[in-house]
């Protein structure tokens, strides 16, 4: 075998790209799953990721990462580590891999999508790493949670979730089929790559791993960290895309594209990460709120962007999303909370006298808005009567996010001028909308989305049988076992104040 220096192959293997003569481009690159905007083959070629890395180096790297997470994974596994977590803590790990492991897995057909259809070979060969690395996280945090299969069933959820019609599980495969399953090579580098994963999950990512550290779950904590490193990497192909996009007149593409993505993924984030952050993890181990996080580090990462692009900031971001970042999470805890048989988590409710400071001192005027209705839940469990903190009916649902709507929360926490959702009429279909974003992200995919049915459709429009509570958990996938209960069988209801939340310090 040759023995050349690494610079003298490597541009050329990396990015070869050459006239086609025996099919025409159309043929070899549909617009259907190509998409290239009319910018010309030649422009597309410039395409220059920002990080470079032959594939021998590649195997290598991998390899040594993969053996790292599954000895400490082994070794753990023997010990009494995940008994000794806190109830809170194991909640937000498992429904992170109900709502994660598998879609990691179909990330991988996003990526080899552009593996196949980006109009480079410098974007393909990227993408191909980013196959690969979706297949070993999808692999991965499949395994970790089957080998906790004894300690805890519900870990199965790992897999299953994304087979149900969990409610939750809904939401998060409409976002995913949208971001990537479904999507054509320049949609998904610009809205799987540039706004959810380096927006939102590198973030994340660097941030619970740091957090797992802290609670000691230091399986959890390795799992992460090594899917981060890939992110980071495989997610650069977002930025070349938009360069181009941009410096071929289509500013206007790419803003769309991050627009409807931000939004809708804005929503299952604050849904997953949110209560996660504020009301799970347990307290002496936060180092941000979810709202300090959003604005620390998403925000002003996102801001940067947009200005580095010369893009402007998404027409919703002051009068919307700022002003979800500041309740909306909280709406949702409440609201999974209270459903809690509809996970497969145990939801901790997170309000005990000593959290409920935490949280008056991150969100000001948290006790005086929706600290009153944990005062009522909190008596009820005080009174003995557990059963009127549970739910006899269902919540309206968006037709864009899939998520309950909480307009209702939103008003009476003094953040909405009105409790009414927005609602709009097609055809005999009145769907409703949680926010003006939602509707219109829906008005602006309508044809994409088709007639999509959330799960409180199918339930009115009698897909579900029967139509009763016990009826929907089963269509849900949801067993006696997997019904989620409050996470520590309500001790927080009984706790008193402690010194611990020294606020002179
Ligand atoms: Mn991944
Ligand atoms: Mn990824």
């Amino acid at each position: 075998m040759p023995r050349l220096g690494r610079s003298e192959w490597y541009d050329l293997t990396r990015d070869m790209n050459w006239t086609l003569s025996y099919v025409d481009e159309e043929q070899a690159w549909p617009e259907d799953l190509s998409t290239s905007y009319g910018v010309p083959t030649e422009k597309w070629w410039t395409w220059d990721e920002p990080y470079k890395i032959t594939f021998p180096e590649y195997v290598h790297n991998q390899a040594g990462k993969d053996a790292a997470v599954y000895a400490v994974n082994s070794a753990l596994n023997r010990s009494k580590l995940f008994e000794q977590l806190d109830p809170g803590w194991k909640s937000a790990i498992l429904a992170h891999y109900g709502a994660i492991a598998v879609p990691e897995y179909v990330a991988s057909i996003g990526e080899a999508r552009m593996g196949r259809f980006g109009r480079a070979a410098a974007w393909r060969n990227m993408a191909l790493y980013g196959t690969l690395d979706e297949t070993r996280h999808g692999q991965i945090q499949t395994y970790v949670p089957y080998g906790l299969l004894e300690k805890e069933p519900r870990a199965d959820w790992a897999h299953k979730a994304m087979h149900t019609n969990e409610w939750g599980a809904i939401a998060a495969r409409s976002l995913f089929d949208d971001m990537f399953a479904a999507n054509d090579a320049v949609s998904t580098a610009i809205q799987l790559t540039f706004t959810f994963e380096t927006g939102f999950t590198n973030l994340q990512f660097l941030g619970m791993a740091a957090d797992a550290m802290k609670v000691g779950d230091v399986d959890f904590s390795s799992l992460i960290s090594s899917i981060q490193t890939d992110e980071a990497r495989h997610a650069q192909q977002g930025e070349p895309t938009m360069k181009i996009l941009i410096e071929n007149g289509h500013k206007d593409v790419a803003q769309g594209l991050i627009d409807r993505m931000f939004w809708r993924a804005w929503k299952v984030f604050a849904l997953l990460t949110g209560p996660s952050m504020d009301y799970y993890t347990p307290l002496e181990h936060r180092t941000h709120s979810f709202k300090e996080f959003m604005q620390e580090l998403i925000i002003k990462q996102f801001v940067d962007q947009f200005r580095d692009f010369g893009l402007e900031l998404p027409w919703y971001w002051n009068d919307h999303f700022l002003q979800e970042v500041d309740w909306l999470h909280h709406a949702y805890h409440m609201g999974v909370w209270f459903w809690r048989p509809t996970v497969w988590w145990n939801p901790d409710a997170g309000v005990s006298p000593d959290e409920r400071d935490w949280l008056e001192d991150k969100y000001p005027g948290w006790n005086d808005s929706i600290g009153k209705n944990w005062d009522v839940i909190t008596r009820n469990i005080r009174n003995g009567n557990p059963e009127l903190t549970l739910p006899e009916t269902f919540p309206m649902v968006c037709n864009l996010c899939q998520v309950p709507v909480c307009t209702p929360t939103g008003f009476a926490m003094g953040k909405l001028s009105s409790p009414l959702p927005i609602t709009l009429t097609r055809g005999d279909r009145q769907l409703v909308f949680c926010s003006e974003p939602c509707h219109r992200v829906y008005v602006e995919s309508e044809a994409r989305l088709g007639e999509h049915m959330t799960l409180v459709d199918r339930f009115a429009s009698g897909v579900i049988q029967p139509a009763t509570l016990p009826g929907a958990l089963m269509y849900m996938g949801m067993s006696f076992e997997d019904l989620g209960k409050d996470a520590t069988d309500y001790a927080w209801a009984f706790e008193e104040r402690t010194t611990r939340l020294d606020k002179a310090s």
